[in-house]
């Protein structure tokens, strides 16, 4: 927005300032023939007039001179595309350095690490539930939530008598390895077996940012559509267990969960496809044991 400002009062100075010193030209040669002719009052006049053009072009010039000097602090278009990119991959990699230490710190405490991902409304938190209720006399089992802004997600969660950590991301749409850092430090590693971690809900983000989890889950749920696993492929492909979520809703939805189970395969070869519906208590053992936690 300033840059635009800038770019466009550079372009009116630059012209201005040709338009003026034409100008100024103008008067100097008419002051001249005036005081060749002897008319000296209206000479006196063209002088002064001369001077203001004068002192209008010098601070005209004075104008430019400034904006060239703010437009050094303002790189180029080009230059901060590529800068933009620097930066992104920086981050990137900072991330994948703390995301390895994450992992390092899990594998001491010999804990397992599930990273949930799946979009807004997908029902990744109602599934951690469904697990948890299932598995939590066999393992000790703790859970991160990741939310934009509330903890709604962590309160339900600890109705189940488990630990859980609340992460609020402010307006990133994905939990990066430094939260994760962060959470884990209120949490005692030493008692838990088993940590969910519940990304921020989005299909895009969370693919480039590794938390250090030893398995990624991602829930997608007929109510979404039927082509978010082809609209979607990083993440999907990323996957370790895809779960094919609402079940219960297909039919209502008019949606064909096997074309969302094909697509999956088609995306990710290796990934363990389950088809679930919470509210039905379907394919919720399969999916404890595609997690390896049967
Ligand atoms: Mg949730």
């Amino acid at each position: 927005m300033v840059r635009d400002l800038l770019t466009y009062l550079r372009k009116w100075l630059e012209h201005n300032i040709e338009h003026s010193k034409k100008h100024l030209e103008e008067i100097k040669e008419l002051r001249k023939k005036v005081e060749q002719h002897g008319l000296k009052s209206v000479g006196a006049e063209l002088s002064a007039s001369e001077k203001f053009m004068e002192k209008v072009v010098k601070s005209l010039e004075e104008a430019l001179k400034r904006i060239s000097e703010t437009n050094e602090g303002v790189v180029t278009a080009s230059e901060e595309q590529m800068l933009d990119i620097e930066v992104e991959v920086d981050i990137l990699e900072i991330n994948r350095r703390l995301a390895e230490e994450n992992r390092s710190l899990f594998d001491k405490y010999g804990l397992k690490v599930i990273d949930v991902r799946g979009a807004i409304g997908s029902g990744k938190t109602s599934l951690i539930e469904a697990i948890v209720e299932r598995i939590k006399d066999k393992y000790r089992v703790g859970v991160i939530a990741g939310d934009v802004t509330t903890t709604i997600d962590a309160d339900r969660i600890r109705r189940h008598g488990v630990e859980s950590v609340c992460v609020n991301t402010g307006k990133e749409c994905h939990l990066d390895a430094l939260l994760i850092r962060k959470a884990i430090s209120k949490m005692n590693l030493e008692n838990l077996d088993v940590l969910f971690i519940e990304n921020v809900g989005n299909l895009i983000c969370p693919a480039d940012y590794p938390l250090g989890a030893h398995l990624h889950l991602v829930v997608v749920s007929v109510t979404e559509g039927s082509d978010m696993i082809v609209k979607h492929p990083l993440i999907f492909r990323d996957a370790d267990v895809i779960v094919i979520n609402k079940a219960d809703l297909a039919e209502t939805m008019g949606i064909d969960p096997n074309k969302l189970v094909n697509d999956a395969r088609r995306v990710n070869p290796k990934a363990k496809i389950v088809v679930t519906s919470v509210k039905n208590n379907e394919g919720i053992d399969e999916l404890i044991r595609a997690l390896g936690l049967a």
